[in-house]
């Protein structure tokens, strides 16, 4: 299994840096001055309650949301914008769905395309992109589904899958353009607690192929087996951040040890 989710472990990249980000929604201030470096190859927990600007993060790098402030840069390239000279210019909407496809998303529910089986599924950013011809994305995804362990349900569709299978199906989908980084929005929250395990050891399988990983969850057990960088935030802030071992084990702030005792 992790032999075919290994197959980019040579290639380093997917470092995401992150400097001074602000994001406000009408008065209210989401995300605030946020900054993160995440060397290439890293898994990254980022923990917090609800509301505290998590997804707006994730949704920032995968352009899903625009910042005010700051910048977000993938191996250099700033999401959202170009540079010319000293200038940084704003990317044009074929330009930002390109670099979108360098960032694979995870999301709580799924969102498989219900009316695609699930080969259908993984095959069809690849071709629409055209990164592979219709045959190659065929095999690729035929791989990918062996990584996951579904191989058996590639014409299946996905209302008849369970939810642990489904949000399989959903990271062999994410694979499917070799993205440089995936993220995660809480991935197993949706699933009953019997099906988080299959989805855990699914992603933790990606975490040793060298793919850039941004995993938004409560699961401590899989923050400090898997995670190298833990980040909490509150308020929109990063109020911690550090290895899993620092965060987890020996928390700074009041907020995280309040957080962590009432989630362990
Ligand atoms: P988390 O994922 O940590 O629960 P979010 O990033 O979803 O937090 O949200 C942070 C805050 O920003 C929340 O208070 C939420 O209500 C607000 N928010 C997020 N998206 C929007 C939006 N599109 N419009 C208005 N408020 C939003
Ligand atoms: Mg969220």
């Amino acid at each position: 299994m992790s032999e075919a989710l290994d197959l980019h472990s040579h290639v380093v990249r997917g470092h995401i840096s992150i400097t001074h980000v602000s994001k406000s929604f009408g008065r209210f201030k989401a995300l605030d001055n946020v900054s993160l470096e995440l060397p290439p190859g890293s898994v990254t927990v980022i923990l917090g309650p609800s509301g505290s600007g998590k997804s707006t993060l994730l949704r920032a790098i995968n352009h899903l949301e625009r910042v005010d402030e700051g910048f977000i840069r993938i191996d250099g390239d700033y999401i959202g914008y170009r540079r010319k000279g000293d200038k940084l210019y704003e990317l044009k909407e074929k330009a930002i769905l390109k670099q979108r496809t360098e960032v694979g998303y995870v999301f709580q529910n799924f969102n498989l395309f219900p009316h695609l089986t699930v080969l259908e599924n993984i095959i069809e950013a690849p071709i629409v992109h055209k990164r592979l011809t219709r045959q190659q994305a065929i095999e690729r995804a035929g791989e990918l589904l062996d990584a996951v362990g579904l191989r058996h349900k590639a014409d299946a569709w996905p209302r008849h899958l369970s939810g642990g299978q489904q949000q399989r199906i959903a990271i062999a989908r994410a694979l499917a353009l070799d993205p440089r980084v995936i993220l995660f929005d809480e991935p197993t929250s949706a699933l009953d607690p019997e099906l988080v395990g299959e989805v855990l050891d699914t992603i933790k399988k990606l975490a040793r192929s060298g793919t850039t990983l941004v995993v938004v969850t409560h699961e401590i057990g899989f923050a400090r087996e898997v995670a190298d960088n833990v980040v909490f935030m509150v308020d929109g802030k990063i109020v911690e951040q550090g290895s899993a071992q620092q965060v987890l084990n020996n928390p700074q702030h009041p907020r995280t040890s309040r957080f962590l005792a009432k989630v362990l």
